[in-house]
């Protein structure tokens, strides 16, 4: 069992109090001028964005010096804490870095006469999207609490030419475009020219000396780049270190000159794909070579990154390198790291398999995201011990080393064996990283309460009855400097005025709002910064789609990637439900007229999950319908938007009124788009799922809208073989529902469009959606019922807003350093 119970609400981390900061508008102006002066396009936006962000980056990279001085001087009191994660989903870094330099607020006066806004400012950069969703953008939060805290830390990722790709949509579906983040260079980062690392691949194993040694066929250089990343009300900043792939040798020369330019320059093409794309996909293993590439090109750079600051700063002590530093996976993507630290630590530092081994296990730990069997990284044999020979050969000793124990501990059960070998023996062989990540680490956690308690009793459970210790719990958060302070300036300012300002270092003053959550004027006030964030919204989404929504109806939002077990199509059953009855029973539920309600949804899908896609593609065929139908007028609205992603989410989530969290009960590991919207004032319609289940404990479960089957029950039901045709045959509603949609009512009649979506409903609904239909209709007849009246939806929202104080990353980062990194907190 995980170590910290659910019902375990620790008070809020509280980051070190630091002394003010010095005004540093000057040296910003003189920083942002001299940039501009060197820009030959001095009068666009861009120029000014540009030298902006190099003013900011300048004086970030005097933190930066200061930072790294005090943590090599912290000597053996805290371990340094290394997260190595594939996906890191920054989005904009000028606001935080202008907000942490306390310059966002005085920027005009600063800059002067005919200087651009912050806005103008911000509107120019690109997202930094090196990342999928949740778990690239838990990671970027991290990174923030990390400079907040103080934490001795480096986050490791790759430097993506090309990140998420862009969303455009054309005729109702999904086109994917390369995302150009880079075009116009990243002022954020600073090259590294003295930090760079050959990562090798594929050639043998020799033996010398009674050392194993591996002679890589290619070598491929890591050159640093270093994204500067601040904190709040600190000086401290963070770093989160990419590493760009660059050939080690220049172009053949002797080809070149015999004519044979493209061969003279094969091997530079052949480096520089390491690092072309973010793979489109979180949650399915790519099942390509170059995947693999890239796990290893991330981890092996990182790692030796690591052993040299740490033999730099210790004199060479390389047996003190597990008690000071925690090399962290995010998900089991670089979970080669262990593998590649045995290596070094064997083969070029002499150490033998005992301490090798022992040093790793005090360095290691892992978080788990997911127990989807589908989404479970292994890597067939072969192509293994193509790219890394020598790294097969430790995996296979300790395996060998490994089963031993278990057999040991568990005399004649061959098949809990086989359930436990880092080698799936069944079909094709292949390596599980999941099991190296266990085996490897001296904790693994789960990211909500739910998901942990799943963790042990159905994915590892033969890990936890070996080892019940290791596993625990560190419930996801998000940082409320970018996703309150600095989305929603107006509700920031009303918390300010009612509950003091502490509340962005230490989130857990919120509660304080509990007390005054009926009162009338702040109920008013709440609701007028949720209008302004709501005709922003609209005012964009006209901007957008053409389409006019009305800021005064209930905005009913679900962004996140699309996913059959996140039941975008659940929610999207209900609006034509909902369409339906407005054309057939204009009076309204109860004969006091509808709710006007605006749907919006945002989201991806990958490039190959054809149901997600098709899902997008039923969103917009309902919408053109939905929103040409004069008999419905603005109480409905349906708005699908493009291209989501961090800047996007900026501006939804503080306009919403009602947070879709629905995902199949089991299925969502935590969620973190939920405690944005709860942290902005939006109530939630949620299953019992993932993170939903703390946050309604956190604010009362009372104040959330709670539906469907919960964990046990789904297994139950399917257990119990479940059919969905008897819902549709035992509900009116949902069976005119999907008749309307098989029989093609929003597709021009073609009734081929959406069988397969349909049929998939009817035969085996594997997330059930069927099951919980009614319950979720019923629900959002509730929703509306609430939201009719105003000043009880607003003191519901601040009673949202007032439980939520557990949901920050300080807190989150906080228990890391506690529970799994076991670093000494600061004085
Ligand atoms: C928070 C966030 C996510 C995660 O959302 P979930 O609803 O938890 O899946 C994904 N993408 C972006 C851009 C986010 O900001």
């Amino acid at each position: 069992m995980p170590k910290t119970p659910s019902s375990a609400v620790k008070s809020a981390e509280k980051p070190a109090a630091q002394a003010p900061a010095a005004d540093l508008s000057a040296d910003f102006r003189q920083l942002y001028r001299r940039a501009l002066a060197q820009r030959s396009d001095a009068e666009r936006d861009v120029a000014t964005s540009a030298a902006a962000s190099e003013a900011a980056r300048t004086l970030l990279a005097e933190r930066w010096a200061a930072t790294q001085a005090a943590d090599a001087k912290r000597g053996a009191k805290a371990k340094r804490v290394h997260y190595l994660s594939m996906e890191f989903l920054m989005g904009r870094a000028m606001h935080n870095a202008l907000a942490a330099l306390g310059l966002d607020a005085s920027l005009p006066a600063t800059l002067g006469k005919g200087a651009p806004s912050l806005q103008a400012l911000i509107a120019h950069e690109p997202d930094a999207a090196l990342g999928n969703g949740g778990l690239g953008r838990l990671a970027a939060c991290f990174l923030d609490a990390f400079a907040t805290l103080g934490l001795p830390s480096f986050g490791y990722g790759l430097r993506y030419e090309h990140g998420m790709f862009a969303q455009l949509i054309q005729d109702g579906r999904q086109i994917e475009l390369p995302d150009e983040w880079l075009r116009n260079g990243n002022p954020w980062e600073l090259l590294r020219p003295e930090l760079r690392y050959p990562v090798g691949f594929g050639g043998m194993v020799v033996a010398e000396g009674g050392l194993r040694r591996w002679v890589p066929a290619e070598t491929i250089l890591a050159q640093a780049y270093d994204f500067i990343v601040p904190g709040h009300a600190t000086e401290r900043v963070s770093t989160l270190r990419q590493w760009n792939a660059q050939p080690s040798h220049s172009i053949d020369f002797a080809a070149f000159c015999r004519g044979e330019h493209l061969a003279a320059a094969a091997h530079l093409l052949e480096s520089e794909r390491l690092n072309w794309v973010l793979y489109p996909d979180d949650s399915t293993p790519a099942g390509r070579e170059l995947r693999l590439r890239q796990e290893f090109f991330l981890v092996s750079a990182s790692v030796q990154d690591m052993l040299a600051r740490h033999l730099r700063e210790t004199k060479d002590d390389i047996h003190s390198f597990g008690r000071l530093n925690a090399v962290h996976l995010n998900d089991t993507h670089p979970a080669l790291a262990p593998a590649e630290l045995m290596r070094l630590l064997l083969d070029e530092h002499g150490l033998g398999w005992d301490e090798a081994w022992a040093i790793t296990r005090q360095a290691t730990s892992y978080t788990n995201h997911t127990l989807m069997p589908e989404a479970l990284e292994t890597w067939a044999l072969p192509l293994f011990e193509r790219l890394l020979p020598r790294h097969l050969e430790i995996v296979y000793e300790i395996n060998a080393r490994f089963l031993a124990e278990v057999r040991a501990r568990f005399p004649h059960d061959e098949a809990r064996v086989a359930r436990m070998s880092l080698i799936d023996e069944q079909g094709e062989r292949r390596v599980r990283m999941a099991t190296l990540a266990v085996v490897a680490s001296h904790t693994v956690n789960g990211v909500s309460a739910l998901h942990s308690d799943l963790m042990v009793q159905t994915l590892f459970a033969d890990f936890a009855a070996l080892w019940p210790e290791r596993f625990t719990n560190v419930t996801n958060g998000v940082t409320p400097r970018r996703w309150l302070a600095q989305a929603n300036p107006g509700l920031s300012a009303l918390l300010d005025k009612t509950i003091g300002d502490g509340w962005r270092a230490d989130l857990g003053e919120l509660k304080k709002l509990a007390p005054k959550a009926a009162g009338k004027k702040l109920g008013q006030d709440f609701l007028k910064t949720k209008q302004a964030n709501k005709q922003r919204l609209a005012d964009y989404i006209r901007r957008e789609l053409g389409l006019a929504v009305n800021p005064d109806s209930l905005f009913d939002v679900q962004i996140k990637r699309i996913h059959e077990y996140k039941r975008q199509l659940l929610n999207l059953l209900h609006v034509v439900a909902r369409y339906q009855a407005i054309v057939a029973n204009p009076e309204g539920p109860n004969g006091q007229g509808w709710q006007p309600r605006t749907v919006v949804f945002a989201g991806k899908a990958a490039s190959a999950y054809v149901a997600a896609k098709q899902i997008i593609q039923l969103i917009h065929d309902v919408a053109r319908v939905v929103n040409s139908d004069p008999r419905v007028g603005d109480k409905l609205k349906l708005a699908f938007l493009p291209n989501y992603g961090v800047s996007l989410a900026e501006i939804i989530i503080p306009a919403a009124d009602l947070s879709e969290q629905i995902s199949t009960a089991g299925t969502e590991a935590s969620g973190t788009g939920n405690m944005k919207f709860a942290l902005n004032g939006a109530c939630t319609i949620g299953t019992w799922d993932g993170a939903n289940i703390e946050m309604a404990q956190g604010m009362g479960e009372d104040n959330m809208f709670v539906f469907g089957l919960r964990t046990e029950q789904v297994a139950q039901i399917k257990a119990a073989g479940y059919d969905p045709r008897l819902h549709y045959e035992e509900n009116l509603q949902l069976r005119g529902v999907l008749d309307a949609i098989v029989g093609g009512a929003f597709s021009h009649h073609d009734h081929d469009r959406y069988k397969g979506l349909v049929h998939t409903l009817l035969t085996r609904d594997p997330y059930l959606l069927l099951a919980d239909f009614s319950s979720y209709v019923a629900t959002q007849l509730e929703v509306d019922a609430l939201y009719a009246q105003p000043a009880a939806w607003a003191e519901r929202a601040l009673r949202n807003i007032a439980g939520m104080g557990f949901f920050s990353v300080d807190r989150t980062i906080g228990e890391y350093r506690d529970k799994v990194w076991a670093v000494p907190a600061k004085r």
